[in-house]
């Protein structure tokens, strides 16, 4: 009889915004504002900054020791603050390592296939960061608010009612942990908005010129279902929150805070996995050194 040995995986950095593990999350229980004892939006900007370079200095790593690879899945109500959360996290690190992926409503060939397709021809190469904005996630979000969008998936056959939802989280859990298991490490951030600062930053959005682009009647729309879409992410967010592929639920109403502490976390993910620049065996650092004698000889 064989033993189960449980894979050495990557484990989620500690923090106060971490979701627990054993399905308590509480919506309700995790603030959208910051801590009263957040420091000044100067203090905050300031830590970003270090923890983006930082981030860079750890995705060089990464890259040269090209084992682990890293996703960043961002999910968020409307203008809870994703594309600036990973414009500015990301800032620092090299282009070339690092490969962001936005998922709206799928599109023709992307509704011929099961729904983890176009969220898995994206996921990141070894050494590189993935980030999605958006997710497979938005099959147990937005679907479930709107289950008629389930129509479009022409699916054969389906479990009814409260099952298919768990079947759902039952095939994300299992991609996620069989992702885990192969080497990519898996930061889920879910951006808690609150309704009133959302209205405030829809109404920047009709008033601001540069910021019409970004605002339409469906975003009022979704709005409008602010309860359900709660009850959708808590109920996720109970389900999928693992070890090897945590949620943070980060306060979003405070945009300098927000960023600081994705960033944070992030850092603190690479950091665990105590990466190292490759080294050279003794024949290999020998051959070095007779390419350089050959280079000095010319
Ligand atoms: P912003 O927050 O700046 O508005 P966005 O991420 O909302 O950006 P949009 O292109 O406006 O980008 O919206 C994408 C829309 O696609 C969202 O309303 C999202 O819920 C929806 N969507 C994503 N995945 C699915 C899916 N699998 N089925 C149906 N709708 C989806
Ligand atoms: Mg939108």
């Amino acid at each position: 009889m064989g033993i189960f040995v449980e894979s050495k995986m990557f484990r989620a950095p500690d923090s106060p915004h971490l979701v627990p593990f054993d399905g308590t999350f509480e919506h309700n229980e995790f603030s959208t504002a910051p801590p009263a004892d957040t420091p000044s939006k100067s203090t905050l900007k300031e830590h970003l900054r270090e923890a983006v370079d930082e981030l860079a200095e750890l995705q060089r790593i990464l890259y040269a020791s090209n084992t682990a690879s890293v996703l960043m899945m961002f999910q968020a109500m409307d203008a809870a603050g994703k594309d600036s959360t990973i414009r500015k996290v990301l800032s620092g690190v090299n282009p070339a390592g690092c490969q962001v992926s936005a998922f709206g409503r799928p599109s023709a060939e992307e509704l011929d296939h099961d729904y983890l397709w176009r969220c898995v021809r994206r996921l990141p190469e070894r050494g590189r960061i993935g980030v999605f904005n958006r997710s497979w996630y938005e099959e147990v979000l937005v679907v479930r608010v709107h289950p008629e969008y389930l129509g479009y998936q022409r699916l054969p056959w389906r479990a009814s009612g409260e099952a298919l939802w768990q079947e759902r989280f039952d095939s994300i859990r299992n991609m996620e942990q069989h992702l885990a298991r192969n080497g990519t490490v898996i930061l889920k951030f879910f951006l808690n908005v609150s309704r009133d600062e959302q209205r405030k930053r829809f109404l920047a959005r009709i008033d601001r010129p540069e910021k019409n682009w970004k605002f339409n009647e469906a975003d009022l729309a979704e709005r409008a279902l602010w309860p359900a879409y709660m009850n959708a992410y808590q109920e996720v967010l109970r389900a999928t929150s693992r070890p090897w592929a945590p949620w943070y639920a980060i306060p979003a109403d405070d945009k300098p805070f927000m960023r600081r502490e994705v960033a944070r976390i992030a850092v603190a993910a690479l950091q665990s996995l105590d990466l190292r620049y490759p080294t050279l065996d003794d024949e290999a650092a020998d051959q070095l050194q007779a390419m350089r004698r050959r280079l000095e000889e010319e």
